[in-house]
């Protein structure tokens, strides 16, 4: 099956797609599976899960005191800023799996750097070698090396703010039916991916903002942003 490990819906601040249009766009995408993975929410993963007819993994991209980590395979909500070590229990607690996304991306504020990432490197499940949404290509290309040498499984994501960039990327592995299978089948699995264009991270940015100043002019972003999903 080929799985994006990294889609957000609208239950994340900065992103508007409903979770019925996240089943559509999967539906016309390459991939047969989804991990959602909404910034410091999971209910729509949740009930994405539900209602979906295809596998949906369910993740949280949480903020941390130190950057972004994210858990797969939840079952409850965890909230933003814990320490990094904290979130990480949280996620073990509930045997979900810890999956760093975008490490050391230069042009994420929220990134885990470096020593970050060394400081827990033991601890991580998962890295995510490929976002879809990165602007520089080295920064996945390190995230490569370090999982190379760590023997980390390497998984990829399209990070999808709309609809059309569901798919863009991830892994093609086989089915799976626990979280340790799938830690196991990510090992002999095969990312693929092509980079998003700079444009719709330049929107997401602008939807972050009108979001932050009240809705004001949701409706006309919106509109302005259509023509980008066609
Ligand atoms: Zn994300």
């Amino acid at each position: 099956m080929k799985i994006d490990l990294h889609v957000h819906t609208a239950y994340s601040e900065d992103c508007w797609v409903p979770l019925e249009a996240v089943i559509e766009a999967v539906r016309k995408s390459q991939v047969d599976a989804i991990a959602v993975m909404d910034h410091d929410q999971i209910e729509g993963a949740l009930r994405l899960a539900e209602m979906a007819p295809f596998p949906v993994i369910v993740g949280e991209e949480i903020n941390t005191q130190r950057g972004e980590i994210s858990g797969l395979f939840l079952r409850e909500w965890i909230p933003p800023g814990l320490s990094l070590q904290e979130t990480m229990a949280r996620i073990r607690e509930q045997d979900g799996l810890v999956y760093v996304p975008h490490p050391l991306a230069r042009d994420v504020p929220t990134a885990l750097r470096r020593r970050h990432l060394q400081a827990i490197i033991e601890q991580v499940d998962i890295l995510e070698v490929f976002n879809a949404r990165i602007l520089r290509q080295a920064d996945n290309v390190a995230a490569q090396e370090i999982a190379r040498q760590r023997d980390i499984p390497m998984a990829a994501g399209s990070d999808a703010h709309f609809t059309r960039e569901i798919g863009r990327a991830g892994v093609e592995l086989e089915d799976f039916a626990t979280p340790e299978e799938f830690v196991q089948n990510l090992r002999r699995g095969r990312i693929f991916g092509r980079p998003t264009p700079y444009l719709f991270s330049i929107a997401t940015c602008g939807l972050w903002y009108v979001d932050k100043f009240g809705h004001l002019v949701r409706r006309a972003v919106t509109s302005v942003s259509r023509p980008l999903r066609t």
